[in-house]
């Protein structure tokens, strides 16, 4: 968008100024929300996003210093990216596919652990790893050039519903009419609580420490799991070249001191968890960026539409649902309900306008089942995982061997992973 076009946008308006009106406007700059503005765009109708990172410049990343947020694309974000024409424009060579995961128990013995291969479900890969700046630069490229799109660097103070649709009042003075709002405002979503819709949050009590490191031995382009006795759990994602994304779950005490440690340190503490087995799999590991913690919390919205009497108002993304990051499947869930709104709002009687309540209640129709179930099995790991006596740590490792031995339930997990999703 022009500079010029930019400020006009932002720009305060006056009580006489006329308020502006549009089909659709989506409140919020994360992935989820920069994806649903463009996708609606593309569909012809008149969008507007805000938000107030949207003024950012998101720089393309490159060289040889990675993004610190990192994170696992599943087969149904690839095929959302695709239809927004945005897969093909992403550096490529910044995308890790990842062919295996291997998933190990606390007792770290031969057969407590899980495999899934991506060889063994018949199809090339279970995911890809990259940066979220990859994706967000990309996004942001391909909405400079779509004119249904404006986007405002600005944050929503107050949302009206009536009948016809909803007003929203800006922390820069001026208001914007919509047929349809989409709220894409994150876990702590304000549009959610100003139209009363309720959501129930627990705190894991747990943070996560995310940070790059390069490692001598190859990845196996694998990502590799340890579940800790205590609760803790260790990721490490495989990225292009002898490089891996670390994301360790672990209270939030233990956290603040990791972000502390220097190098020597960092390679101690590893060494010392998971019986060695982190060093033993990737080598001598060398940070490479400064980590970072994120607390972790579940949050599940009991309705994905609103206001209860008069919805005209659809959430997606966190602001919807939030979940522990073990099965690295959060963001995935929110662009799978922007996948679901661009497929019913594309494929919609030419009589409905946007927010016809009969669309609203498809959608929350076809996401629930998908959020709830994904965060019941999510929390479900998290709790089993974290249970300490000897009887619950004997079963789930027996279990993980269990499972490892069936390949019809490995199936339906690499199925429920891969979360497919099709554009009518
Ligand atoms: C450690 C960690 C690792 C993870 N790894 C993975 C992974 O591997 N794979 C995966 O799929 N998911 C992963 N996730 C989950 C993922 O990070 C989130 O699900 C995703 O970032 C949510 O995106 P979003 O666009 O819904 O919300 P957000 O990115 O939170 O964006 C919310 C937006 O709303 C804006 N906003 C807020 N209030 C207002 C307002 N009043 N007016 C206007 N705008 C407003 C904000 O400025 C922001 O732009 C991980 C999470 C964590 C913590």
């Amino acid at each position: 968008m022009s500079e010029d076009r930019q400020n006009r946008l932002s720009k305060p308006l006056t009580p006489t100024t006329p308020i502006r009106s549009v089909d659709v406007v989506v409140v919020g700059g994360g992935i989820a929300g920069k994806a649903c503005a463009l996708g609606l765009a593309q569909l012809g109708l008149n969008t507007i996003e805000i938000a107030p990172d949207l003024g950012r410049h998101m720089p393309n990343p490159q060289g040889a210093q990675w993004g610190q947020r990192i994170y696992a694309f599943s087969p149904s974000t690839q095929k959302l990216l695709a239809h927004l024409q945005i897969w093909d424009a992403l550096d490529h060579s910044r995308l890790q596919p990842v062919r295996d995961m291997r998933i190990y128990g606390d007792r770290g013995e031969k057969n407590d652990y899980l495999h899934l291969s991506a060889f063994e479900a018949g199809t090339p890969q279970l995911a890809w790893i990259g940066e979220s700046n990859l994706i967000e630069h990309t996004i942001d490229q391909a909405s400079r050039f779509q004119n249904k799109l404006d986007r405002m660097s600005d944050a929503v103070e107050r949302i009206d519903v009536d009948a016809d649709g909803s007003t929203l009042h800006l922390k820069s003075g001026g208001s914007i009419r919509a047929q349809l709002v989409i709220a894409a405002d994150g876990a702590n979503s304000p549009i959610r609580s100003q139209i009363g819709i309720s959501a129930s949050e627990e705190s894991y009590s747990q943070s996560a420490v995310v940070a790059n490191w390069l490692c001598t031995y190859p990845h196996l382009e694998t990502a590799f799991q340890w579940f800790l006795p205590g609760g803790d759990i260790v990721a490490m994602l495989p990225l292009p070249g002898k490089q891996v994304s670390m994301v360790w779950s672990t209270s939030p005490e233990h956290a603040a001191e990791l972000l502390k440690l220097d190098q020597a340190q960092w390679l101690e503490r590893l060494t010392a968890i998971a019986n060695g087995a982190i060093v033993k799999q990737l080598g001598e590991l060398t940070l490479n960026s400064s980590p970072a913690a994120f607390p972790l919390r579940k949050i599940r919205s009991k309705r994905f539409i609103g206001p209860e009497a008069l919805p005209k108002v659809a959430l997606i993304g966190d602001a919807a649902h939030v979940m522990h990051p073990l099965a690295g499947q959060g963001l995935n869930l929110g662009l799978r309900d922007v996948s679901v709104l661009l497929n019913i709002l594309g494929n919609k009687e030419s009589f409905r306008s946007p927010s016809d309540l009969v669309l609203l209640r498809r959608y929350e129709r076809q996401r629930q089942g998908d959020a709830s179930a994904l965060l019941w099995v999510t929390d479900k790991l998290k709790k089993l995982f974290s249970a300490s006596s000897n009887t619950e740590r004997q079963l789930r490792n027996w279990g993980l061997g269990l499972v490892n031995k069936s390949h019809f339930i490995k199936q339906r997990l690499i199925e429920r992973a891969l979360g497919e999703i099709d554009f009518e």
